[in-house]
């Protein structure tokens, strides 16, 4: 399979790290996420002076839309968004970290709920670091339960296919082995630092300690560093509990109609070998990989579908083994 020039795909792509959709993506279909990420590899497939669009569809671009739109609306009903200026990329980080710090506050204060609630780390003990953003944790402090949820939009009133359930679910399996691996402290500030190439001593800028708590202030009496606040944030998320529970939501874009709830059972054990896999084809160590057979249903509403290299070649493979039949 084509791979473009320049190293691995991480390298390419996404050094420092990835993102939890980047995984969701992939599992939906690992050439369609190379495709999206390198849109010159399918465009040399085209005739020359044939005009080609590889461009997503208006109506995918307003259920994004649409779909951000109600999820910051979720956000405001529990939070108000404050405008930090960030300096440096340790600032950045440390906004993540505050972020995560308010969501442990907020369930010892008694709180059951948090949303847009950032997690990170390298799972399964790999050498990827990946970052996301959790929709919502539902906690129980009776029963000391932690529930992670995540909504959907969409634009048909019908419950999504299988395969779309299977990515959804896989996404939210992620998200929850991120947390669970903050929470059983699996995550070092070494990982961090070295991962997100961060420096421990860089002191916070003003804007972002305005929010930083918690946290001694170094010797000069302004600002503690970066390192200070990710060993107190690392220290603190351990006080929780590890996501018992998983909740998928699908609602109508229009109406947020509920379309369907779908509860499932985590399941680690099984999560690993197709996440360490995943991570073979980031570090270049696979070729890539398209749909199923089974899946082909998938292409019928994929942009790269008129191009793609991986439907010819199971077309291809199709015919010989008809052909090997007869
Ligand atoms: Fe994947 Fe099918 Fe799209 Fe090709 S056409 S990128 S195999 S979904």
């Amino acid at each position: 399979m084509v791979m473009k020039e320049g190293g691995t795909p991480r390298d390419q792509f996404r050094p420092g790290y990835l993102i939890v959709s980047d995984f969701a993506k992939q599992h939906w279909c690992e050439m369609q996420l190379l495709y999206s990420l390198a849109p010159d590899i399918i465009l040399m497939r085209a005739i020359p002076g044939e005009e080609v669009t590889i461009e997503e569809s208006e109506e995918a671009k307003v259920v994004k839309s649409k779909g951000s739109d109600i999820h910051l609306e979720r956000e405001l009903e529990i939070q108000v968004p404050v405008e930090v200026v960030v300096e440096t990329k340790e600032d950045k980080w440390a906004v993540r970290l505050i972020n995560l710090q308010h969501a442990v506050q907020a369930f010892s204060r008694g709180q059951r709920l948090a949303r847009e609630v950032p997690v990170f780390g390298c799972p399964f003990g790999g050498d990827i670091f990946v970052f996301g953003i959790i929709d919502e944790l539902r906690y129980d402090p009776d029963k000391h339960e932690v529930e992670i949820s995540e909504l959907k939009t969409r634009r048909s009133f019908y419950p999504p296919r299988k395969g779309q359930q299977e990515k959804d679910r896989y996404q939210v399996s992620v998200y929850a082995q991120l947390f669970n691996e903050l929470v059983t402290g699996s995550v070092s500030k070494d990982m961090v630092v070295s991962n997100l190439g961060l420096g421990l001593d860089v002191k916070l800028g003003s804007s972002v300690m305005e929010h930083v708590s918690g946290v001694p202030i170094d010797t000069d009496g302004e600002a503690c560093s970066f390192g200070d606040l990710l060993g107190t944030v690392l220290t603190q998320v351990q006080s929780l509990c590890c996501i018992s529970r998983s909740r998928l939501e699908y609602i109508h874009q229009d109406d947020k109609s509920e379309i369907l709830v779908l509860n499932f059972d985590l399941d680690a054990a099984s999560l690993k070998p197709v996440f360490l896999e995943q991570c073979r084809w980031w570090r270049g160590e696979r070729a890539t990989t398209g749909v199923e057979i089974e899946d082909c249903w998938k292409c019928d509403h994929c942009q790269f579908s008129p191009l793609c290299e991986w439907r010819d070649y199971m077309a291809n493979k199709l015919t010989n083994s008809k052909a090997k039949k007869k």
